[in-house]
């Protein structure tokens, strides 16, 4: 006779219509491979996770301890301390062009702005609604679109723009069942910025049509010309609008999980609800740091200044190896931290895409991670990190001529 417990480990897991088409994330598979590599012993360089490579800075780290001793070691609202929404709100203030300015009421604080956007998805969009994603786009978007049951509709960028998208792209791409738009600029993974033009443009089409815009503008702070421009410097009127951001990238906070939506006040209510049955609140401490993080201009602004510096020489000395190599292609980074790479002119397996197999022999023979472009459903690129140390990021691009040139038709 068997045991309950015998019968039950027999049998398969079926998952629920909720996953059925979930694949695991992509960015995050690569970086724990090229973690896995490097416990093993190899040494590899990873050009693969989106991750600041600095410390949080000092000032941040000192606020956190502070806070812990002062007893930031509870619940606190599910949507958030009230200082850090009040100081989310000043700082969207300062760009919103609009007669009705943000309120705290409108501010909801997430675990990473990933929770915000799934929030926003989950909220917006179901079963029957199509969302546009310019593509390529984070990998997450497209999943987070499914999992609210959506279809998502990615609407590929135009190569000789920065692989962006414009109105008219959009237009053609949508249907009556055109529900929302995704945004995000300076873009993840090809690190091009939408002008303000174009973002106009995009947007008074949205607005036109009557779609949901999530803005995801956790890069902004990241950029080596003009400023990129938030959607809140270019809208009047946002009952249509959900501003996503965080610190993250800017502050180099990646492990703290704070991020944050603001959202027209129904919808930022819903999210507390939903919220309020997921995950509750965001630590405690860790919106402390990040209360610290955005108030204090006076330390922020040279922190993000030298991070940024940073960045920019490695994207700079990145493109120095590159320029060996014309046939691989790449966009224009104007921000971000990300290099994307046109593969195609290797012999790739056509099933599997370029970016894929060429991925796959740069880990495996030259011990460099990065991650396939089809994670971005453009199968025939690869995106690179820069967020290494300089030697890292220029040892690891010889290492991507090298394998390019090897795999070459
Ligand atoms: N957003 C970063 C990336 O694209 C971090 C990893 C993730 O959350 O996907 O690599």
């Amino acid at each position: 006779m068997l045991l309950v417990t015998e019968m039950t480990a027999r049998r398969a897991f079926v998952p629920s219509p909720n996953i059925a088409q979930l694949k695991e994330s992509a960015t995050i598979a690569v970086s724990t491979r090229a973690k896995a590599l490097r416990a093993a012993g190899r040494q590899v360089i990873d050009l693969g996770a989106g991750e600041p490579d600095f410390d949080t800075p000092e000032y941040i780290r000192r606020a956190a301890q502070r806070a812990i001793d002062a007893g930031a070691t509870r619940y606190t609202a599910t949507e958030g301390i009230l200082p850090l929404r009040e100081a989310i709100t000043s700082l969207v203030n300062a760009d919103y062009r609009g007669d009705d300015p943000i309120t705290p009421g409108e501010v909801v604080v997430s675990n990473g702005s990933k929770q915000s956007l799934f929030n926003a998805c989950f909220l917006l969009f179901g079963p029957g609604d199509e969302v546009l994603i310019p593509t390529p786009s984070w990998t997450s978007y497209y999943e987070m679109v499914g999992l609210a049951r959506a279809e998502p509709v990615p609407v590929h960028g135009d190569p000789a723009n920065g692989l962006k998208v414009d109105a008219e792209m959009l237009a053609a791409a949508a249907t009556p069942a055109t529900k929302g738009i995704m945004l995000n600029s300076p873009c993840n993974p090809t690190g091009a910025m939408y002008d303000r033009a174009e973002l106009e443009a995009i947007l008074s089409l949205a607005d036109e049509r009557g779609w949901w815009v999530i803005s995801d503008e956790i890069y902004r702070r990241i950029t080596y010309g003009s400023v990129s421009a938030s959607v809140m410097e270019l809208v009047g009127a946002r009952d249509r609008l959900i501003l996503v951001d965080g610190v993250a990238k800017a502050y180099a906070m990646t492990g703290w999980r704070i991020g944050w939506t603001v959202a027209p006040r129904q919808v930022a209510r819903a999210m507390g609800a939903l919220q309020s049955h997921t995950t509750s609140n965001a630590a405690a401490v860790s919106q402390h740091a990040a209360l610290a993080a955005i108030t204090n201009r006076e330390a922020a602004e040279p922190a993000i200044a030298h991070m940024v510096g940073e960045f920019h020489r490695r994207r700079d000395a990145a493109l120095a190896v590159l320029a060996e190599e014309p046939r691989i292609g790449v966009v224009p980074p104007d921000g971000a931290f990300y290099l994307f790479l046109d593969v195609s002119a290797m012999k790739g397996d056509a099933r599997e895409g370029a970016g894929t197999v060429f991925a796959q022999h740069l880990l495996e023979r030259h011990d460099v991670a990065v991650v396939p472009g089809a994670a971005f459903y453009t199968p025939n690129w690869v995106r690179l990190s820069y967020a290494a140390p300089l030697e890292q990021v220029v040892t690891g691009m010889r290492r991507v001529v090298a394998a390019f040139r090897e795999m070459a038709s």
